[in-house]
Formats: C-alpha cells, sequence, structure tokens
C-alpha cells in the first residue's frame, strides 16, 4: 500500500505528503474518527513514508524500510495498545514509552511512537503520557490514535496537532465489498449504507449476517410491528444470546436498535413523501427492498409516533454503555416503542 491506496482522505495523505517532504513534521499527532475508518493503516502509511530509502513523502513498498515497517519490524517504531480485554492502557506500556523516548533512534533520523486507543486511558497514564508530551525529544514522533476526542484530556489535545479523519462514502465502501467479497448487489449496497462510513464496520456486518438480522427483523415488526415483549425475547434468544462477554452483547444489541432505528427512520421517509410528493432529491432508503412493509407502518403510524419511535431508540441507545442488566434494558425499550406505536391507535 501506499498513501494513494488510503481511501477517502486525501485532505490527510496531501498534507502528509507536504509535510514530510517540507520536514515540517509535529512532534504529535492525534487520528481521530470512528472505529474502522482506517486510522491505524494509515499511521502505519506515514511510519513508511517517512523512513522509505526510495520515495520521497511517501513508500515504495519494496525497501527494506518499508517491508520491515510492514511486518511490524523496523527498530525504530513502536506500537502501543490496550491488552486484550483489558478496559484501559497500562500505566506500564505509557512508563516504557517515558523511558524509550529518551534514547536515540537505532538507525534513523526519528523515532516513531503509536499509541492505540488513547481514548481509554486513566488519569494516571494520562498525567504520565502529558509529561512526555511536554519535552518531546527532537527525534520523536508520537502518535495518538482515538476514536473519540472527549475522552481525552484537553492537556493532551492541546501539545498535539489533531488529524480528522472523514467517512468514506457508501458508495467508494460499496466499490470495495464489491471487489473483495462475492455478495449479491442487494447486500452490498445496503451494507454500505448501514456501515456509517467505516469499512471496518462493512466487513463486521458482512461476516456477522446483519443484511439477513436485519431483513428478519423488518419482516418482523413490518408485519406485527412491535406490540408485545415477545419481541423482546426474541431479540435476547436470537441475537444477544451468542455474544459471549458484556462487550459483545452491547455491540449486537447496538446493531439490532440501529436496524430498527434505520427501518423507522425509512417510514418516516415514506410518510413525508405520501404527504408532500418525492421532491427532487429524494434520500435514499436503507430498506430499499423492503418497500411494502414500509408502506404498511407509514399507514399505521401518524408523524408524530414515527418521530417519537426514532427519538425514544436514540435516546435508548445512549443506555447501552451504561452498567445496566442487558435483558432488562432490551424489555424497557421495546415495551416503551409498543406504547408509542398504540399510543394515538385508540
Ligand atoms: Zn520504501
Amino acid at each position: 500500500m501506499a498513501f494513494s491506496d488510503i481511501l477517502a482522505q486525501d485532505h490527510i495523505t496531501d498534507h502528509f505528503r507536504k509535510t514530510i517532504t517540507s520536514n515540517h513534521l509535529s512532534h504529535a499527532y492525534i487520528f481521530t474518527g470512528q472505529d474502522g475508518i482506517g486510522k491505524t493503516l494509515l499511521a502505519k502509511e506515514f511510519s513508511k513514508a517517512i523512513f522509505c530509502s526510495e520515495k520521497e513523502g511517501d513508500s515504495c513498498n519494496l525497501c527494506n524500510n518499508c517491508v520491515r515497517i510492514e511486518n511490524s519490524n523496523h527498530p525504530d517504531i513502536h506500537w502501543i495498545e490496550i491488552e486484550e480485554k483489558a478496559k484501559f492502557l497500562k500505566i506500564d506500556s505509557i512508563r516504557d514509552l517515558q523511558q524509550s523516548v529518551t534514547l536515540c533512534p537505532v538507525e534513523s533520523n526519528y523515532k516513531l511512537f503509536i499509541i492505540k486507543d488513547t481514548d481509554r486511558m486513566n488519569e494516571e497514564a494520562s498525567n504520565c503520557l502529558l509529561k512526555t508530551l511536554e519535552e518531546p525529544p527532537a527525534s520523536t514522533i508520537i502518535i495518538l490514535i482515538a476514536n473519540s476526542l472527549t475522552l481525552v484530556k484537553e492537556t493532551i489535545k492541546s501539545r498535539c496537532q489533531i488529524i480528522r479523519f472523514h467517512p468514506i462514502p457508501a458508495h467508494v465502501i460499496e466499490d470495495q465489498l464489491i471487489k473483495r467479497f462475492d455478495a449479491d448487489a442487494g447486500k452490498v449496497g445496503w451494507v454500505s449504507r448501514f456501515s456509517s462510513g467505516s469499512l471496518g464496520s462493512a466487513f463486521e456486518l458482512l461476516e456477522d449476517n446483519y443484511y439477513e438480522k436485519n431483513r428478519d427483523i423488518v419482516n418482523r415488526i413490518g408485519v406485527s410491528g412491535i406490540d408485545n415483549l415477545l419481541l423482546a425475547e426474541e431479540v435476547i434468544d436470537s441475537y444477544l444470546g451468542s455474544s459471549e462477554t458484556l462487550e459483545e452483547k452491547r455491540q449486537a444489541l447496538r446493531r439490532i436498535l440501529n436496524c430498527i432505528l434505520q427501518f423507522y427512520r425509512d417510514v418516516l421517509v415514506v410518510k413525508v413523501r405520501n404527504v408532500y410528493g418525492t421532491g427532487k432529491k429524494a434520500s435514499p432508503l436503507f430498506n430499499e427492498d423492503h418497500k411494502d412493509a414500509l408502506q404498511r407502518c407509514a399507514g399505521n403510524l401518524t408523524q408524530r409516533q414515527i418521530t417519537a419511535i426514532i427519538n425514544d431508540i436514540l435516546e435508548s441507545i445512549k443506555y447501552i454503555d451504561y452498567n445496566l442488566n442487558i435483558n432488562l434494558l432490551v424489555e424497557n425499550i421495546f415495551t416503551r416503542i409498543a406504547m408509542l406505536n398504540s399510543s394515538e391507535r385508540e
């Protein structure tokens, strides 16, 4: 790979081509943007572009440096990441970094430290990292990778150049999925629309059969709506039952609620179209291949009911990360949506 292979982040790769060539690199960067958008990949390509012995401001992928970076085997590049199943980055990892930055590079002009999951550091680790950022040695570049900036301390952010990643357009994700998977057009189209600009998320949705799960949920809601606790039990048994850890359960619930959210969002679009006409710039539907179910629900619900259901699901999604009993949460969510479904019928 090279900078030209990075998807939809030209504003970043163009910037780095220039700064590497003109030798105007910062001591510290934060790469931020949602999960699965290419932050880690770009950190690797950025390292190659700095160390490549054949090309200036980009990588050749063939020289000794490029090959060793590709194989995570370069003595001047250090990756720090969270241990499997750990909640936070270990303070010891940051202390090791604090020591290592004081040493000279082994064979290059620079030493690069790439810290993944920077938004998952406790106070002690954050303070330790801050000390390093306050007095960075001239030959050191530190890249912090964070999905969200809200959990990174202000004092850390203020000492780094922030590099924001853009969501990848759905049509770009669709092209990638067609190239890599033997999946039908309907499935690839839905996954690329549903993945919210994250290629990593698109791969997971395909691998975990979310197109099929969404189809089953839409068929279920489209026929009988959310009218009792039976759907809550079905969701718990069918979609959350196979998850081993609490975090996997939360992720599965997040995805299922997003399926239901996008369904009601489509119902709202159909309802508005029925009332006001399609208009010149019609919003595309997530569930293009379920138009009958969407029409049926749009006929049964008022615009106010649909909006209330959407707001309720959005509110419920926020509670997933709270330390609540997941089964109780699911029952509560579906009971509330059922009440909103029937609130104006009587
Ligand atoms: Zn090279």
